[in-house]
């Protein structure tokens, strides 16, 4: 089974957008504000295709609920588009970026609780997502797991802090190392009914749906797209 297809950036039509704020949260952790110049709108948990520099777009999960700044949190991989950002980009720097794409995305007629599980930069759309949910008045439990490498790169924990103690219904659980799976086992006890957003890499996602799946939760109610530390699309 093809989990993650491959799609082309041929046939994408881009915009422009202006970077209004650049935020080093970590040594190699950049956080991109942008203005589009033209408007724009997405959905919680999509992600867009953004050329920085010239260089052919890679797609990167929109951090932000619809409505509020275009928020993009990019990390620095092994390529010339993440060292990009890391090294050179300015503010007032033009981008092209894509329509919005991706179907994991927060659902308002969701009626259960929802178990959000990322990976390291896998909690961007994640972000979007909670924020999507308590902004639209979200009543049911809504639990993030969110394991990273080391806990520097747990950069937006306080987000996620402040919003647990704005609201009941949301618990926050920071991880380090790759020990989701073993917590989910542990602390879950059963999926039946929940809707479950996963972010993080094919890895993680392989040796978690199992899990959930063991846990009682449905197929169709186990959402995800591409990850960030996934292959990039053919340019
Ligand atoms: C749906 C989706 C959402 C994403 N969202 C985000 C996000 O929110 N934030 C984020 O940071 N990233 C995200 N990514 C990943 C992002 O698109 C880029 O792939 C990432 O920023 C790496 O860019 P890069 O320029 O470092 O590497 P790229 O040039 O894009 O290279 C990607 C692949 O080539 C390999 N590679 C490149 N150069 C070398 C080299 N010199 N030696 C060995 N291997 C090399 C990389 O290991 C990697 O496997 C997302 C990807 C997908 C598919």
């Amino acid at each position: 089974m093809t989990l993650f297809p491959k799609k082309t950036n041929t046939d994408k039509r881009f915009y422009t957008a202006t970077i209004t704020d650049i935020l080093a949260v970590h040594e190699d952790i950049r956080i991109l504000v942008l203005r589009p110049d033209t408007p724009f709108t997405w959905q919680a948990g999509q992600y867009i295709n953004i050329s920085v520099g010239g260089l052919p777009a890679r797609p990167y999960s929109i951090a932000s609920a619809p409505g509020h700044s275009l928020e993009i949190h990019i990390k620095r991989g092994k390529g010339n588009a993440s060292a990009y950002v890391m090294d050179r980009i300015q503010k007032n720097e033009t981008v092209l970026f894509s329509e919005p794409e991706g179907r994991s995305v927060f659902n308002e007629t969701i009626n259960g609780p929802v178990l959000a599980l990322a990976g390291g930069l896998g909690i961007a759309p994640i972000k979007a997502i909670a924020e999507q949910a308590f902004r639209t008045g979200f009543s049911h439990p809504f639990t993030l797991y969110w394991s990273a490498t080391s806990e520097s790169e747990h950069y937006i924990d306080e987000n996620f802090k402040m919003l647990a103690r704005e609201h009941d219904n949301f618990k926050f659980v920071p991880l380090t190392g790759r020990v989701m799976s073993a917590i989910i086992e542990k602390d879950i006890p059963h999926l039946k009914d929940w809707r479950v957003y996963l972010s993080g890499s094919p890895a993680m996602m392989a040796a978690l749906v199992p899990v959930l799946l063991a846990k009682g939760a449905d197929l169709e109610n186990i959402s995800y797209d591409r990850h960030p530390e996934a292959e990039i699309p053919a340019s």
